[in-house]
């Protein structure tokens, strides 16, 4: 008889990412008790950076991390434009200051293992056994009682309900409404790191920087209070189309992408120690994310391209509605799981879609042309045209709404 891991009045997430951490933590300040199964052996994220934009900052905040939060981000600066082939630079928009008032709370850049700590330990704090690593789930079924998870170790565990938080490739989305059929974008991302004190005095500066050209975007800005400068560049490719971030390239192989572009954009390159690269994907929308005791949360349900940076942020604001939901309805979980549905469908749906939209901006072959960039900042990356882009994204506020 194989002994069942938790009490089956439990909720049980799948997966201890960003979001099934955040919904962990969420529901742990609520008093409802939760446990989390992440496949990894180790509790670590991929070596990368990620923004955080005001409407994800608040939910962090709201769930009592602004304190860990000040001693690893970066507050944002303020953002600038950069021509691919001749270096020229704008500004684009200031987010720091201007954030703040604008939207009530901070832009922030972290390093993706630095938040994954802090979330990780406030989860502890409150319940020291809930993450419990080297849970692989392999299968799930349910009955009208209960769901039973399955692991790669042959262990069980019986929960009550449950919240597949396990990512792009989730398991738990294949089980209830079966395998997916992803398409390829014929877009590659690279990521990296550097160490700060590796790169020239006017490239190690605190604004972040958007490099816009044809058939590629780059992406530079600083996490862990400044010590590392995290890269982030998409290109046009069509020979790869694997969707992990485990598989290193080379930055040969990462220089070869961007052979034409500016000496500046080569002079980090040339310092990331082990690039990672990651096949673009598009998934159609799901009809619905729930399936009786059994709902998803995150890039299991709604993977977003990465050109708006609002994955990981929807991941945040899914978990935090998720446990509000369950607080507000524990004695009716399902209508817990419908009012969830019915809050967050539209607005990640509209996200999907405006990321899509973005990604045609971000790839216009006419930048080729040395005169084309300017025409393009001039008539597309202003100000005001991204505050009417971003103050509908930004200026959500996810912890005030009546559940
Ligand atoms: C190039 C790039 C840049 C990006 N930049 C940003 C950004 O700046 N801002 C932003 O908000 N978003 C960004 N994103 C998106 C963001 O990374 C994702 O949307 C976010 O990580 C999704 O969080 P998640 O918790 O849903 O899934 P994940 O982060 O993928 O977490 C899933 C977890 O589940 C675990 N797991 C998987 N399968 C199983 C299983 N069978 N059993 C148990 N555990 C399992 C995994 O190990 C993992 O820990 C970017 C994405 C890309 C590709």
């Amino acid at each position: 008889m194989v002994a069942s891991l938790a009490p089956s009045n439990t909720i049980a997430i799948i997966g201890g990412g960003i979001g099934g951490l955040a919904a962990a933590l969420a529901l742990l300040r609520r008093g409802v008790n939760v446990d989390v199964y992440e496949q990894s052996t180790q509790l670590k994220e991929v070596g990368a950076g990620i923004a955080i934009s005001s409407n994800g900052t608040r939910v962090l905040d709201a769930l009592g991390l602004k304190e860990a939060l000040a001693r690893i981000q970066v507050v944002s600066s303020g953002r600038e434009i950069r021509h691919w082939k001749t270096g020229e630079t704008w500004n684009w928009f200031e987010l720091g200051e201007n954030s703040a008032q604008r939207y009530g709370t901070r832009h922030m850049f972290v390093h993706r293992g630095d938040l994954h700590g802090i979330l990780a330990e406030a989860i502890r704090g409150l319940k020291s056994n809930a993450i419990k690593l080297g849970k692989r789930c392999v299968a799930i079924t349910q009955t009208d009682e209960h769901v039973e998870v399955r692991f790669e170790t042959g262990e069980r565990a019986n929960a009550a309900f449950v919240i597949g938080a396990d990512g792009i490739h989730s398991k738990v989305r294949e089980c209830l409404f079966g395998a997916d059929r992803p398409e390829f974008t014929g877009c590659v991302a690279w990521r990296g790191l550097v160490p700060m004190q590796c790169l020239p005095a006017h490239i190690s500066r605190m604004p972040g920087t958007n490099w816009i050209g044809p058939h590629g975007h780059v992406l530079h800005y600083p996490v862990r209070r400044g010590e590392l400068m995290n890269f982030i560049s998409i290109v046009e490719r069509d020979d790869w189309k694997i969707e992990s971030w485990t598989v290193e390239g080379t930055t040969a192989e990462l220089a070869n992408d961007f052979c034409n572009w500016h000496p500046d954009v080569h002079a980090i390159i040339q310092k990331i120690d082990t690039p990672f690269k990651w096949a673009l994907m598009v998934r159609g929308p799901m009809e619905r994310w729930t399936k009786g005791r059994i709902t998803l949360l995150g890039d299991a349900c709604h993977p977003i391209l990465p050109f708006l940076g609002q994955g990981g942020v929807m991941a945040i604001e899914d978990g935090y509605v998720i446990a509000a939901c369950l607080k507000r309805y524990l004695a009716d979980p399902t209508t817990a799981f419908a009012r969830y549905e019915d809050i967050r469908r539209e607005r990640t749906t509209a996200v999907v879609r405006k990321s899509h939209e973005f990604r045609k901006q971000a790839f216009n072959p006419a930048l080729a042309d040395n005169d084309a960039v300017a025409v393009s900042v001039a008539q597309k990356w202003q100000q005001a045209l991204a505050r009417e882009r971003l103050d509908w994204l930004y200026a959500d506020d996810v912890t005030a709404l009546q559940i």
